[in-house]
């Protein structure tokens, strides 16, 4: 869910197209709501693979297709790391568990804490939007209480299957907002935090602070990224220089 261009131009033949050795991409597939991409990180060497964030509620299944086609055994994906806790994105951690029982669930703490006692505020981000999700998907208070194994800190590094990924704390859009970085292959996993075309996660949901965004906005401009794999729209294979210092410029007049 952010600001900006909303669709969704971005067609693969492959179910879970590669984007280098240890980056593997499953696109979202938006409905009347946005479905978050998910990445599968890890060289399949390893067999010790981790998925980037599930989808939005009955979007599990053609993404555990999507990594079994791509020849991936389920028995090496060993965990599930959230960028964040919103609809779009876990709403199919259930059922991807289901089908992958024995995988950790890693959050950033700050939301792990609120989905451990099943206080779905950070969820669905506001009241009518949880009344609308509730009533679209038939779900229940409570739907989304979850054991997390690993409360994430901002500053960790962590092996995932022979890669090295930095964990960033980019609180705005969610408090609990992560984002993933590989420092030499400059590839950045930033969540909802920005997007291509000069957007950026929206501000106005529980838990977001526009003035945090505008930090972790600057924060995120701090990096080298050639590799910009957001959590919807387009991914960037070959990003511009300065782009991510463009877009929280442009956005500068908002985030107060
Ligand atoms: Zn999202
Ligand atoms: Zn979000």
């Amino acid at each position: 869910m952010g600001y900006g261009k909303a669709s969704q131009d971005f067609h693969e033949e492959l179910a879970m197209p590669k984007i280098t050795e240890e980056v593997f991409y499953i696109p979202g597939q938006d409905e009347f709501m946005p479905d978050a991409h998910a990445y599968v990180l890890g060289k399949p060497s390893s067999q010790n693979l981790s998925l980037i964030d599930a989808g939005l509620t009955r979007k599990g299944s053609y993404k555990i297709q999507s990594i079994q086609k791509a020849g991936i055994e389920l028995s090496a994906i060993k965990r599930i790391i959230m960028t964040h806790t919103h609809l779009d994105h876990i709403g199919c951690l259930g059922e991807i568990l289901r089908q992958i029982p024995w995988a950790e669930v890693w959050v950033h703490h700050l939301e792990a804490d609120l989905l451990e006692q099943g206080d779905e505020r950070a969820v669905y981000g506001m009241d009518m939007f949880r009344e609308v999700c509730q009533s679209q998907f038939g779900l229940k208070p409570g739907a989304f209480k979850f054991q997390v194994n690993r409360k994430l800190q901002g500053g960790e590094i962590l092996d995932l299957g022979d890669t090295e990924w930095e964990v960033l704390h980019i609180p705005g859009h969610s408090m609990g907002s992560i984002g993933l970085y590989h420092r030499s292959l400059r590839i950045l996993i930033p969540g909802d935090v920005v997007y291509a075309d000069y957007a950026i996660g929206r501000f106005d949901l529980y838990g977001a602070e526009a003035s945090e965004l505008k930090k972790s906005l600057m924060r995120l401009a701090e990096l080298e990224v050639d590799i910009l794999l957001p959590g919807h729209n387009q991914i960037v294979k070959s990003l511009p220089k300065g782009y991510i210092l463009k877009t929280a410029k442009q956005w500068e007049p908002y985030l107060r």
